[in-house]
């Protein structure tokens, strides 16, 4: 039924390496039942003694030996795995190319699409002995571990899959930035300008509310997501900022979210506040950075003292529910485009007024500049607060009051 000459070319393998070369068939056996149902056949239907080609897997010539080196694979991959929790994984594999070649010359002679490849047999062998000692469940569709056997060099590599913990930051302290910013002048190393801490701040919004979750977790790193920013100098208010904090190969899993923001809150009291946190997958880090809304801003005005609050009401009015044309500002036009945006105001009202100073609340469209639609950024907003009033007008506190993240909208460019 075979061509035994051809067969017998490729000798001597193991047992493994024959029942592999019609994998596919008889469910419920693996290949070492395979290759001995094999035997037995040839025995019974040919003259022949195939028998004699089956050697110890150290010394096949098919698999070169892979197939007797699934119990070292296991133990290696136990070993990287010890040092995570973990509650699933899965296991890749890399084998030489020679070895793949050779198979699918020796599982040719078999007839076409009956083997199986020898990586799906030490994936499978090798998950399997990996389960059986560490009881961790394999899953394929992302899985907390990937442990990839590359079996040319006898290593393992781990992607540990990273944990996204979403929720609402609010901002009370107005001298800390969004994320860590690293030192311009050692990008991070740490020198004589940034006190050694490689930062030009030393805290932000990002380091305060992971600090707690890095420690915990024992995660090499955090990535910080936002939806959007405020600047530096402005307070977060209202129900807060969604975002999404990213923490990479962290070596703990199972997190008490509750207890964490507890504890962040409290040690860093009057300056973040973190609420409603959840774990999330990886793809609410797109739609977050993909989202955008309208905003409702506190900023407090100085103005001319000559200025009435009949002048500045008036001058509000005529914002609301209008559309003023932006072109980039000033102080970002080093790293923006420079573009001509319109931008709908919803409103602009007076909360409150003494000479000199006025404090406005602004519902805006995604993207307004809140300074320039005060200021008029030298006719570069058109019309502004200052242009209307017909005297200068300067932000010199603005904070966001509320994300109204039931009008957001997809994001375009
Ligand atoms: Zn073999
Ligand atoms: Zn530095």
């Amino acid at each position: 039924m075979f061509d035994f000459k051809k067969i017998e070319s490729f000798g001597p393998f193991c047992i493994s390496c024959l029942g592999r070369a019609v994998g596919r068939v008889g469910f419920g056996l693996d290949n070492r039942e395979r290759g001995l149902e094999m035997l037995n056949q040839f025995e019974l239907q040919e003259d022949t003694v195939l028998e004699d080609l089956i050697c110890a897997e150290s010394g096949c010539r098919i698999c070169d030996g892979l197939i007797g080196d699934i119990e070292n694979f296991i133990e290696m991959v136990l070993e990287d795995f010890s040092k995570f929790s973990l509650s699933t994984f899965k296991i890749g594999t890399i084998v030489d190319n020679e070895i793949l070649e050779k198979e699918i010359e020796f599982q040719s002679v078999f007839g076409e699409e009956l083997g199986e490849s020898i990586k799906s047999q030490l994936n499978r062998e090798i998950g399997i002995g990996v389960y059986n000692k560490s009881g961790i469940d394999a899953l394929l569709d992302s899985p907390d571990a990937v442990a990839i056997v590359d079996t040319r060099y006898d290593t393992v590599e781990l992607e540990i899959r990273s944990l996204f913990i979403e929720g609402n930051y609010n901002k009370f302290d107005r001298t800390i930035p969004q994320t860590r910013w690293p030192c311009s002048s050692c990008k991070g190393v740490g020198c004589r300008k940034c006190n050694n801490t490689g930062q030009l701040y030393p805290d932000s919004v990002q380091s305060l509310i992971a600090e707690k979750f890095l420690e915990i977790s024992l995660s090499d790193e955090d990535l910080f997501h936002g939806m959007g920013r405020e600047d530096i100098d402005a307070a977060m208010l209202g129900a807060g900022r969604p975002f999404v904090l990213e923490l990479r190969r962290p070596k703990r899993r199972e997190l008490d979210l509750v207890n964490i923001a507890e504890d962040a809150n409290s040690s860093h009291k009057d300056r973040i506040k973190i609420t409603n946190l959840k774990i999330v997958p990886r793809s609410r880090v797109a739609q977050l950075k993909n989202t955008v809304c309208e905003k409702t801003y506190r900023v407090d005005v100085s103005v001319s003292r000559e200025l009435s609050i009949e002048s500045l009401k008036k001058g509000a009015q005529r914002l609301s529910n209008a559309v003023v044309e932006q072109r980039t500002p000033t102080r970002v036009s080093h790293r923006r485009a420079d573009l001509v945006r319109p931008r709908l105001i919803n409103y602009m009202t007076v909360k409150s007024f003494v000479k000199g100073m006025v404090e406005l609340e602004i519902r805006a469209q995604h993207g307004t500049y809140i300074r320039e639609l005060v200021s008029g950024d030298g006719g570069r907003t058109d019309p502004s607060l200052s242009l209307l009033v017909d005297s200068p007008c300067k932000v010199e506190v603005l904070d966001v009051l509320n994300l109204h993240l039931d009008n957001s909208e997809k994001k375009n460019g």
